[in-house]
């Protein structure tokens, strides 16, 4: 398979994955509290062996088609297209429980991990705080000594997705004063630790999110995930993991509202024609189509170059986030005007669009620091004296696999 097509089996797998989500995952998103944890739709995608593809190279078998960070990329894509609702649900376990996958004990894994999988326990990844959202090593919550090898957390966690009805948490929390990125570990924390307390906070988009307050609570060296001081690490792995996925949730987003669109312009009526006989009408589709398939293309082009291990893996993911993310909200907000006011009536598909495009554009790395990623190593390629990197595509036989891992994330990335 090449970077610019899918195989049979990946569009078929697309599109049985867009029927699923339809017929049932969506009368479960409608069924659900919005803003609250979808406890029966966490479920269902755990059943229907979703949650799987999340962790795959982790005994998830299946497919060629499903593997990997393309498999990924097509999985959120299609889930976002038919069922934005079902795509967080299960981005969000894999954000939580990314961590315990790659860094968790035996214990840790059998316990957290294989319910996170089934859909039975509900996951969370708390990293950012009021203080530190994109400057995620300046976090402030102190875990401070308390015996040997225990610790007792203190401060708090903000917009934290799932919070504050998730069952466990990846935390990370300063261990060494002073040393930024290098003196943070993390933790996994159950949601029923004393000490442990959470509110709901209401968001633009319907998206389960909460704060987290530490008082104390207590961990020990079996809580630990990876190891002592070296948890921005961890989190900056699960972040890279998923960078180019969130790209794909945006084209899907895109892409449903560019089909709404086509849909509506050919049968609305006006000045004696349809819509799409306005010239005008026409090439604002064209330009959201164009756009739309360029961020898809260069999704599927850094998930398919993290699969093969090639290098410069952080610019390629970063530039698909951003473009995807950025088209996402051009073509959402042109879908919207040009359906005029049915679009802003509550419970109109595009309403739901244009309140959910909005957040990708801020988690995970804003646009601007996958900007500052991206000149970052544009001008390092320079200055190592390598091919000026747009110059020239990686291909297979010129990849360092090695250089091309999630732990090639340098601590000190602005990423959360
Ligand atoms: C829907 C949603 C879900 C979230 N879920 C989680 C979660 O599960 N876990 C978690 O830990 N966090 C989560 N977050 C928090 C998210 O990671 C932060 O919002 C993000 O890191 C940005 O931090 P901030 O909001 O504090 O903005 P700030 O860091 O204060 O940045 C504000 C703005 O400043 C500009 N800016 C920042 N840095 C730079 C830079 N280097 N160069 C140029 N401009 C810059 C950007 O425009 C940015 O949007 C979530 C947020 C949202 C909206």
């Amino acid at each position: 398979m090449t970077a610019f097509s899918l195989d049979p089996e990946q569009t078929a797998w697309c599109t049985e994955l867009r029927t699923l989500a339809e017929e049932r995952l969506r009368p479960l998103a409608e069924k659900g509290e919005p803003g609250r944890v979808n406890r029966p739709l966490v479920a269902a995608l755990g059943e229907l062996g979703l949650l799987d593809r999340l962790f795959a190279g982790e005994g998830a078998g299946g497919p060629a088609a499903e593997q990997g960070a393309l498999g990924l990329c097509l999985l959120r894509e299609s889930l976002a297209y038919a069922c934005t609702e079902a795509e967080t649900a299960l981005a969000l376990q894999g954000l939580g429980a990314h961590p315990v996958a790659a860094y968790g004990s035996a214990r840790q894994r059998e316990q957290w991990l294989a319910p996170a999988r089934a859909g039975r326990a509900v996951a969370a990844f708390a990293l950012s705080e009021p203080g530190a959202g994109s400057d995620a090593a300046a976090l402030a919550l102190r875990a401070e000594p308390d015996g040997v090898s225990s610790w007792r957390l203190t401060g708090e966690k903000c917009w934290i997705s799932n919070a504050p009805e998730a069952d466990f948490y990846t935390v990370f929390a300063r261990t060494t004063p002073g040393a930024g990125a290098r003196g943070v570990t993390a933790f996994l924390v159950p949601a029923d630790r004393a000490g442990l307390t959470g509110t709901h906070l209401d968001m633009l988009s319907p998206h389960p999110i909460g704060a987290l307050a530490f008082d104390g609570v207590r961990v020990t060296g079996d809580d630990m995930l990876g190891e002592p001081d070296r948890g921005f690490r961890v989190a900056m792995t699960t972040l890279n993991r998923f960078r180019p996925s969130v790209g794909a949730f945006a084209v899907g987003m895109a892409a449903a509202a560019l089909d709404a669109t086509l849909a509506h312009t050919a049968q609305r009526d006006a000045f004696g024609a349809k819509l799409k006989d306005l010239q005008a009408v026409a090439h604002q589709v064209a330009e959201m189509a164009t756009r739309t398939e360029a961020a898809r293309l260069m999704v599927h082009a850094a998930a398919a170059a993290y699969d093969r291990g090639e290098p410069d893996i952080a610019r390629r993911a970063a530039m698909a986030k951003l473009i995807a993310t950025e088209t996402a909200q051009y073509v959402v907000d042109a879908a919207v005007q040009l359906h005029g006011a049915r679009a802003l009536q509550r419970g109109h598909l595009l309403e739901h669009l244009y309140r959910e495009v909005r957040a990708p554009r801020i988690y995970e790395g804003a646009s601007e620091v996958q900007r500052t990623i991206i000149a970052r190593e544009l001008y390092s390629a320079e200055a190592d004296g390598a091919q000026p990197a747009t110059s020239q595509p990686a291909t297979p036989e010129s990849a360092t696999p090695e250089s091309a891992t999630p732990e090639s994330a340098t601590p000190e990335e602005p990423s959360a």
